[in-house]
């Protein structure tokens, strides 16, 4: 799905060189490699504050923690989505509310979202699914009229981001109240273990947030509240200076990817490739289409006969897992996404994929499914 191993060698020279002196100077943590990633992705994504973390788990859990929500509060999420957008919620001791995705784009439906604001409500995450970003015009707007919380899942769409009407273009990750990522390594910006971060223009909610991730201490040995332990290393830090350069370039190579494949499956009847919002600057996490009047199970098979791999993100959605049963959650009425469950596949997409490679998986997806 993912070739981390030719990315590496193109960058090699440089990951080493950074590598090597983190252990040089025996600065493990917080060291001036982590100083630096803070300050450029901060430049990069055009947010005030950036706070490094452990991963896109432990970013989700301070932010909702920093905000304050407090057990009973509501939280609303897209039930279609990686399960640590909606565990968090649970783990917290909040009330996760599903909200139904577009069929379209993936992301959260902003008036079935609407829908479902009760005055328990507190708080949204939209997550930027697959690469793309959600309708945040609508879902900020709605928001701002109830008067609630955005917290936005970056973890599949840093490197994107969103054309409002009036023309202002703003990062993914930075328009909501706090936005966060992962730098698992097979994310658009990854790291060589685990990483994550939190970003904010509000200076309250950033204080709040690095005390959270640091045991809830103001100064040395002063503890104000329950915090954790959260930090991302030097050494992860240092690979990630290297490849934030190279960001802009990775996410161009996964549209041209994505455009081959578009291209290629247009005319097919048996599959709907994923559509684009105009606002959205998508930066393919993943490319995943549908398939219709197929047995989805069997073109995974046959694809695999070919040494082609696949994937089905995901397979079953968070209102369907046995985590979640105390809350009722299977009688959600979430149509699209049990729709969505049953026909997404999605194919190999990278920043090294070669010409020759991408044709022959065309050219095998086309031979089994016609
Ligand atoms: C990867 C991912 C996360 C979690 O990130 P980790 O670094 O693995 O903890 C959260 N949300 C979404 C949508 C993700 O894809």
């Amino acid at each position: 799905m993912v070739d981390l191993k030719s990315q590496y060698q193109k960058i090699k020279a440089e990951v080493d060189a950074g590598i090597q002196d983190v252990i040089d100077s025996a600065a493990f943590i917080n060291g001036p490699a982590v100083k630096e990633f803070k300050a450029s992705l901060e430049k990069y994504l055009g947010v005030k504050h950036v706070i490094p973390c452990a991963n896109g788990t432990d970013a989700l859990q301070i932010a909702m923690m920093a905000l304050g929500l407090k057990p009973g509060d509501e939280v609303i999420t897209p039930s279609f989505t990686y399960i640590a957008t909606v565990e968090v919620v649970g783990l917290l001791g909040l009330t996760p509310v599903f909200c139904d995705v577009d069929k379209e784009h993936f992301t959260m439906d902003p008036a079935h979202m609407e829908a479902l604001i009760t005055d328990k409500t507190k708080a949204i995450v939209p997550v930027h699914l697959y690469g793309q970003s959600a309708p945040m015009e609508e879902i900020l707007a709605i928001a701002k009229k109830h008067n609630l919380a955005i917290i936005e899942d970056n973890a599949q769409a840093i490197g994107g981001h969103y054309t409002f009407s009036n023309g202002k273009k703003m990062a993914n990750g930075t328009m909501g109240d706090i936005g966060t990522t992962s730098f698992f390594p097979s994310k658009n910006l990854g790291c060589y273990g685990d990483g994550g971060a939190i970003f904010t223009n509000d200076d309250e909610l950033a204080h709040q947030i690095s005390m959270i991730a640091n045991h809830g201490q103001r100064v040395r040995y002063v503890h104000d509240m329950v915090g954790c332990n959260s930090r991302l290393d030097s050494i992860q830090a240092a690979v990630l200076n290297v490849k934030l350069k190279q960001l802009d370039t990775y996410c161009d190579a996964r549209r041209t990817v994505a455009d081959r494949y578009d291209q290629a499956f247009a005319s097919n009847e048996k599959i709907t490739t994923p559509k684009r919002f105009g606002q959205s600057h998508h930066v393919f996490h993943q490319y995943t289409m549908l398939l219709h009047d197929i047995d989805r199970d069997k073109v995974v098979e046959e694809l695999v006969a070919h040494g082609v791999p696949s994937m089905i993100y995901y397979p079953i959605p968070a209102h369907r897992q046995k985590m979640f049963e105390a809350f009722d959650s299977e009688n959600a009425n979430l149509e699209s996404t049990d729709w969505l469950t049953q026909r997404v596949i999605s194919l190999p997409i990278h920043t090294e994929m070669k010409e020759e490679d991408q044709h022959y998986i065309i050219e095998k997806v086309l031979k089994i499914i016609k």
